[in-house]
């Protein structure tokens, strides 16, 4: 087993509040540059640029992890990640018939955009993706779960859109194998951020919206290689794989 550095909460241009050079080749760049294994790109309710990145990063040694940020009925972000893009996309089509179809306000919170592998852009996406789906947080983890993916509240200790925000604790029966804190959360004192975390398993990752914020905050896993499938035995703590920032129940 070998240590491999991950950030798994990275935002493209497909995110309308993501700055216009979160595009596929700057990231992985910045992936090199931050000695990242592993990337998770989590776009808000949206994966289609998750195969862009992956085509960039062939042959760079970066393992780009198809991902999404979704936002629950409670307004909880939760980051969905998958074993590969044929999951993703079939999750994708099951999130868009639990989002509103309404269109995105461009002036309000950005475009929305399509990219390829080369920075080109396919196509703007003109539904509005920053707003909340009708599936409750429970329902989203059983139903990533059920998809042999991996669900994890995301930056739990931010003041918005958390789950200590908007549920106030963390559940003790939540059915996710893991937690993500902040960038700005001191991986020393997760109690700090609250009583209720105390014995999950944490991740950290950077929710990057700009390049230089790519790998500022990562998570050293222990795996055999840098896969989905070894990241989805770390976060469940199963065969030997393992988190490096573990509090408690290990
Ligand atoms: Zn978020
Ligand atoms: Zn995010």
């Amino acid at each position: 087993m070998r240590p491999f550095l991950a950030d798994l909460h990275v935002h493209t241009v497909l995110s309308p509040c993501a700055d216009d050079l979160m595009l596929p080749r700057g990231i992985v760049a910045a992936a090199l540059r931050r000695d990242l294994s592993l990337v998770g790109i989590c776009d808000h309710n949206a994966s289609e640029n998750v195969a862009a990145v992956q085509a960039a990063a062939v042959q760079t040694g970066v393992s780009v992890l198809a991902g999404m940020e979704v936002t629950s009925r409670e307004e909880v972000h939760v980051l969905a990640l998958f074993p590969d893009l044929e999951v993703a996309a079939a999750w994708q089509g099951f999130v868009y018939g639990h989002l509103p179809l309404l269109p995105n306000n461009e002036r309000a919170f950005g475009v929305q955009l399509v990219v390829d592998e080369r920075d080109e852009i396919v196509s703007v996406d003109e539904r509005l993706l920053l707003t909340a789906t009708n599936l409750t947080l429970a329902e989203i983890a059983a139903e990533v779960d059920r998809r042999g993916g991996l669900a994890i509240p995301a930056h739990v200790d931010r003041p918005a859109f958390s789950i200590i925000s908007q549920l106030g604790f963390v559940p003790p029966d939540l059915a996710v194998p893991a937690l993500e804190v902040s960038a700005r959360a001191n991986p020393e004192e997760p109690r700090a951020i609250h009583p209720s975390l105390a014995g999950w398993r944490l991740v950290q990752s950077s929710d990057a919206h700009f390049l230089g914020q790519v790998g500022a905050a990562r998570t050293l896993f222990w795996l055999e290689e840098p896969t989905f499938a070894e990241l989805r035995l770390a976060c469940r703590g199963e065969q030997g794989r393992r988190i490096e920032y573990c509090w408690g129940r290990g």
